[in-house]
């Protein structure tokens, strides 16, 4: 019997540092977070080991991308209170995705609009999970997280003095999106930046169909660049944004 019981803690043991190894090595290579005001409107704001979006829309009103892995929003309440606006300010806010760690904080703001692609709505509910290899273990919880605006490909919303243009990108999840809002260009998980400069895939072991998230940036590249859409910052929700669109060019013509 004791035999059995180590063999079975062996197994089990070996079992985490395998998941523990590989979600590691997601992680390994990727450039620092960069806190901080990027083209003069976005405030980057580092919610533990993901990152959020705060825009200034104007009128004292903010916009979101994602809501961090955060419940309580310390981090983002503390953004808000620096730019001088209370939590009524977040008029809107949109989802790159709707894996765990970018919709926690989105039940602290009932009267905003949460927007996203339809085939993460039930994602971002905690009705199903990712299918990604780390994410298919992790439990199934109801997140309180309702989308309230379902947005499609090529959608261009307007929330205060901003235009935001939605592109399907799916792969590291079915509803991956990427925003395009003057100049910035937001990916979420779909793509990372490394020390090098260089831009990377989303992680595998996270991803639904690796293959189709590397396809869509592929994709996503070619359409910035024949709608002439002028991209001045990536910014990812993982690692530090990177500069131009070059990065993602380079990357697509690797594909
Ligand atoms: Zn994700």
């Amino acid at each position: 019997m004791k035999r059995v019981a180590l063999g079975i803690l062996g197994v089990l043991l070996l079992f985490v540092l395998l998941l523990g190894g590989l979600f590691a090595s997601a992680f390994i290579g990727n450039s620092a977070v960069q806190p901080g005001v990027v083209d003069g409107f976005i405030h980057v704001v580092s919610d533990g080991y993901v990152t959020l979006d705060v825009l200034d829309v104007g009128n004292g009103q903010v916009a979101l991308i994602d809501a961090g892995v955060d419940k309580d929003g310390k981090a983002l309440l503390a953004e808000l209170a620096a730019m001088g606006v209370d939590k009524k300010a977040v008029t809107a806010i949109f989802l790159t995705h709707g894996h765990g760690d970018h919709i926690a904080a989105i039940p602290l703001f009932p009267d905003a609009k949460v927007y996203a692609l339809e085939a993460d709505i039930a994602l971002a509910a905690g009705e199903i999970k990712g299918r990604g290899l780390i994410p298919r273990w992790m439990p199934i919880k109801p997140t309180g997280v309702k989308v309230s605006q379902t947005v499609k490909d090529g959608d261009v919303i307007q929330v205060g003095n901003r235009a935001i243009r939605v592109f399907a990108i799916p792969g590291h999840t079915g509803g991956s999106a990427a925003y395009w809002i003057d100049g910035a260009l937001f990916l979420g998980d779909s793509a990372g930046g490394s020390k090098d400069g260089t831009l990377h895939a989303a992680p595998k072991v996270f991803s639904d169909d690796p293959e189709q998230n590397r396809a869509s940036l592929k994709t996503l590249a070619a359409r910035l660049i024949a709608e002439k859409l002028d991209v001045k910052t990536l910014i990812f929700a993982h690692t530090g944004w990177l500069e131009g669109i070059a990065p993602l060019t380079t990357f697509a013509q690797g594909e």
